[in-house]
């Protein structure tokens, strides 16, 4: 792999690619490079502090969980939050900018995500895109939890380059509601967010139904209900849909904080839903890339040098790191490399791999 200017410029044998001149040298040792994870569900406030928890350094923790990208599905735990239209989009455009010029550990946060709040006009979506602004909170979490409202205002959003995400199940905390299928099917965001509930998930049938009747991502979260993540995957499967299961944590939330959840989630669906780890690592890569369009997730010629580094943890009874994500196991993380730098060396959070990369020379 040889990476220039922070992109991947070519991938392959040694002898086929030019590595003349490169000024740092990684030997992978035998290790498995992967695209940086990237979670698809994430509450951050402002720097890397979340007051769910009151926690300092939470995304240098998930950083050291393989988490090189995350995206933000409304900054909501705000504390003082404003409600109304113009403080709503102060907040938005304030998130946006802080977080695109603010990197812990050199991860990537995509966050200013506006929730729908009822008062909001078309003229307000054309300002927010005009500003930088890419997608919006979960819809639901505002004050606009209708299906036709809903629709009306995603529409709004799609039609000046906002994407869109629901959330979907039961209320995750007291004061928000229930959003069930036919709210969803109505307000027809681009993401289905936690399909699985955050954590209340909607009853097997209607669950079911979305998978079916939608062609929407299917996003399935660490703080969900497990059982319900299953059934998604099954379902998605059986469609021959995995294209478009991703994965988050939802968190920061009222569980905590969960450094190695997207970790945690490809060991349980590869293990426990009789899907191959190698495929389960995709939700949390490329199929998350291509769906909330990133330029990371792949490797790929062009793409974003952005990596994770594996091996099976030590004393895995698992052979190779991938066999051993399949019988449930966490692997270990030997190095993060984020737009061609390396950002950690050895995880403090994940059990230690049994081999790692070295940095040859640099
Ligand atoms: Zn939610």
């Amino acid at each position: 792999m040889v990476a220039t200017n922070g992109k991947i410029f070519a991938v392959g044998k040694e002898k086929d690619v030019d590595a003349e001149g490169a000024t740092t040298v990684i030997d992978a040792h035998g290790t498995t490079l992967a695209p940086g994870l990237i979670d698809s569900h994430v509450h951050p406030v402002a720097g890397d502090w979340t007051p769910r928890q009151n926690q300092l350094g939470w995304i240098d923790s998930y950083l050291h969980g393989g988490v090189t990208t995350m995206v933000s599905a409304g900054e909501v735990h705000t504390p003082g939050r404003p409600k109304d239209v113009v403080g709503l989009k102060a907040m938005a455009i304030f998130a946006q900018r802080t977080f695109s010029a603010f990197r812990p550990g050199g991860v990537r946060i995509h966050a200013g995500a506006p929730v729908l709040e009822h008062g909001m006009v078309e003229e307000d979506f054309k300002e927010l895109a005009a500003a930088g602004v890419s997608m919006l909170g979960e819809v639901g979490l505002g004050s606009v939890k209708d299906g036709a409202t809903a629709r009306q205002m995603v529409g709004w959003a799609r039609k000046y380059g906002i994407q869109s995400t629901i959330h979907t199940g039961g209320p995750s905390i007291p004061g928000s509601s229930l959003i069930d299928k036919d709210i969803v099917l109505a307000a027809d965001a681009d993401v289905i967010g936690h399909i699985n509930g955050g954590h209340t998930a909607l009853p097997d049938d209607q669950i079911v139904s979305l998978c079916e009747s939608s062609t929407r991502a299917l996003e399935v979260v660490h703080n969900g209900n497990e059982k319900a993540a299953l059934l998604t995957l099954r379902t998605a499967k059986e469609l021959k849909q995995l294209s478009r299961v991703i994965l988050g944590t939802d968190s920061p939330a009222g569980s905590g904080v969960q450094p190695l959840g997207i970790l945690r989630m490809i060991s349980m669906l590869s293990s426990l839903g009789d899907v191959p780890a190698e495929v389960a690592v995709c939700f949390a890569t490329g199929n998350t890339a291509r769906i909330r369009k990133l330029d990371c997730g792949i490797v790929e010629v062009g793409r974003a040098a952005t990596f994770v580094m594996m091996d099976r943890a030590q004393h895995s009874s698992g052979k190779t790191v991938l066999d051993s994500m399949q019988r449930g196991d966490l692997p270990g993380i030997g190095m993060v490399i984020i737009d061609a730098a390396v950002s950690t060396h050895r995880s403090r959070n994940t059990p230690p791999a049994t081999k790692v990369p070295e940095v040859i020379a640099s």
